[in-house]
Parts: C-alpha cells; sequence; structure tokens
C-alpha cells in the first residue's frame, strides 16, 4: 500500500477500525479511511484511488453491511456530504437536492417539521441517502424510489452524468448500483408534497413508536435476509424455533427474527455462522433459501 500511503495517508487514517462506523459494531480495520466532505472531495478520492489501482469503496453510515473481521483492504471513504437546498415550486410542491450522505431520519426529520412530506417513513432507517437509493430503502409501505427524480453519479469512466429515476432499476431491495457498485451516488432530487407539520410529525411518532414495539434496541444492521415472496423471513426463522439461536456474541433477536443483534464482542465470523445455521434450518424446513439483506464487505 505503498501508493496508497502517498495519496491518502495526509487525508485520513491509516488502519482505521470499521467497527466504530457500523451499527453492528463489527469489522476489522480499513488500511485507509477518509470522510469525504462534499461530492468534489469524494470524485476526488474515487478518481486517484481508480488510477492508483486502489481497492475502495464508499460508506455511508454502515448499517446495512457486515464487515468481515479482517477489515478492508484499500481505502474506505465515508461519505459526509450532507448540504441539502429545498426549491419551492408551487404551494403544494417543492423540490429536495441533496447530497449523498445526508442521514434519513435527520433529514426526514427535518422537513417534516417545515410541512414538508415525502420521507417521513425514513424516521427509522439510519442510513444515508446514497446507502438508501443503493438498497432502495423502504418502511411502513414507502421507499426511497417512490418520490425520488433522479440522482447525480461518478459512473465508472468517473464521469459525472444525471440519471433519471427510470433508469436506476430500482426493485424490492436493489437497484442498479447494488447490482453493479461500480457508480458512486453524490446527489439526489426529490419531490416533496406540502403538509400539516402536525400530520408529518404524527406520522414519524407513529412509525417511531411501532419501531419501539417490534424490533430491538441493541446493535444490528436491520433485517439480515430479504423477504421471500410473499412471505416474511422474520416470521420463517420464528417457526423455525431459532429465536435466541446464540453464536459467540451474536444472536437472533427474541424480539424480531430477522434482525441478528450484537449482545457484546460479537465477531463477522460469528455472523457469517449464525447466517448459515439459520438459512440451512429456514431450507430445511420450509424449502425456501434465505437471500441476504445486507452487503458483506472485506477480506
Ligand atoms: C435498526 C435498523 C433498522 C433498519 N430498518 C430498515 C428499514 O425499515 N428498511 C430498510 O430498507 N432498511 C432498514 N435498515 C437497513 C439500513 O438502514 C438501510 O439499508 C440503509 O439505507 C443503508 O444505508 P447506509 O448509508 O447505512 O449504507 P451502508 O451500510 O453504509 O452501505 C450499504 C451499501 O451501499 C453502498 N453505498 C453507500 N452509499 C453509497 C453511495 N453514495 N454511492 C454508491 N454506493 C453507496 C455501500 O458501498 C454498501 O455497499 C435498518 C438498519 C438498522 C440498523
Amino acid at each position: 500500500m505503498t501508493d496508497g500511503r502517498a495519496a491518502f495517508g495526509a487525508r485520513g487514517r491509516a488502519n482505521e477500525p470499521l467497527a466504530a462506523h457500523t451499527t453492528f459494531r463489527i469489522g476489522g480495520p480499513a488500511d485507509f479511511f477518509v470522510a469525504a466532505e462534499t461530492p468534489d472531495g469524494l470524485i476526488d478520492l474515487v478518481r486517484v484511488a481508480r488510477a492508483q489501482q486502489i481497492p475502495f469503496f464508499v460508506l455511508g453510515n454502515g448499517s446495512n453491511i457486515l464487515v468481515r473481521d479482517c477489515g478492508f483492504r484499500g481505502l474506505v471513504i465515508e461519505n459526509q456530504c450532507d448540504q441539502f437546498s429545498l426549491d419551492v415550486l408551487d404551494p403544494t410542491r417543492a423540490l429536495l437536492r441533496v447530497e449523498s450522505g445526508a442521514v434519513l431520519p435527520g433529514l426526514a426529520n427535518r422537513l417534516a417539521r417545515q410541512g414538508w412530506a415525502g420521507l417521513e417513513w425514513g424516521i427509522g432507517v439510519p442510513g444515508t441517502i446514497g446507502g438508501a437509493i443503493v438498497g432502495n430503502a423502504g418502511a411502513h409501505g414507502a421507499c426511497i424510489a417512490d418520490n425520488l427524480i433522479g440522482v447525480t453519479i461518478l459512473d465508472a469512466d468517473n464521469v459525472v452524468r444525471e440519471l433519471p429515476k427510470t433508469e436506476l432499476a430500482f426493485a424490492y431491495r436493489t437497484s442498479r448500483f447494488k447490482r453493479a457498485q461500480d457508480e458512486i451516488v453524490l446527489r439526489a432530487e426529490f419531490e416533496m408534497t406540502r403538509d400539516d407539520p402536525h400530520a408529518c410529525i404524527a406520522r414519524m411518532q407513529q412509525y417511531v413508536e411501532h419501531r419501539r414495539r417490534t424490533q430491538p434496541t441493541e446493535p444490528s444492521v436491520g433485517s439480515i435476509f430479504k423477504n421471500p415472496s410473499g412471505s416474511a423471513a422474520g416470521r420463517l426463522i420464528d417457526q423455525a424455533g431459532l429465536k435466541g439461536t446464540r453464536v459467540g456474541g451474536v444472536e437472533v433477536s427474541q424480539v424480531h427474527a430477522n434482525f441478528f443483534v450484537n449482545r457484546g464482542g460479537a465477531t463477522a465470523n460469528d455472523v457469517l455462522q449464525l447466517i448459515e445455521i439459520v438459512r440451512e434450518r429456514v431450507r430445511a424446513k420450509f424449502g425456501v433459501e434465505l437471500e441476504l439483506e445486507i452487503q458483506v464487505v472485506g477480506d
């Protein structure tokens, strides 16, 4: 990593433990870790990494990834680009332009309090706008694709391009970005709708309350598996008798069986073993193949 040290050593940190940057609190060190605070800074880091053929990945809020225990040999760019602007189009609509590192709950909350509806469902989804677009995050019957207009990306040839929603191949918890993983989401545009701030806030409180009743509070990455069509992964895992099953420091949550929780000191290896146990038992009992919703990163 001599090249990496020259390129990134002064801008960031070496051997940064990624556990500190994921909601699971799991993950070994990255060779280099640099935060990008502006889209131009993000573009520059990606271009340098590509030019020097240094492996890299863009980290949002680390709420949908499992970083392996050996960490990541290369550069992790933490996306802290979080500026946004609101352009009121008419009394009922506004155009939201937001950088991809803005964190969804904070953004949804700020907009809702100003009476702009459209992202309230995201109040309990602890990721960035970029991460939400990559995985087409959703909750409470809505998803990020719903009122998205388009995005600005850095493509695989280092060209900045604008793409309308119709080119993003959104489907259940996936998009063109999750499939290809060689394009970076820099900014996004959403159409927001005027509503009574009290109504927006009430909706968010209802969602928060629902999560409080149905989801664990220990460190996790949300749902581990996608819901198989016509079924819920959590229900299958529960009915297979797996709630509370534990490997090392990680456990199938007693509250929501599709959440694995870090009970302290869990390793990525523990999680990978538990994933296999759950998959095998669900396959044996129901003949259903569970597909990962989270992304596994690193060596
Ligand atoms: C308690 C809890 C509850 C959750 N509830 C939900 C829920 O209700 N619904 C739901 O859908 N999800 C839920 N999640 C999962 C997670 O919050 C979402 O998937 C979120 O959108 C991930 O965003 P992130 O910024 O954390 O992405 P990260 O985990 O940081 O990254 C995920 C992937 O996206 C890539 N990526 C991130 N940003 C960019 C970018 N700008 N350009 C290109 N690639 C990028 C990364 O390289 C990585 O491959 C929950 C998680 C937790 C911990």
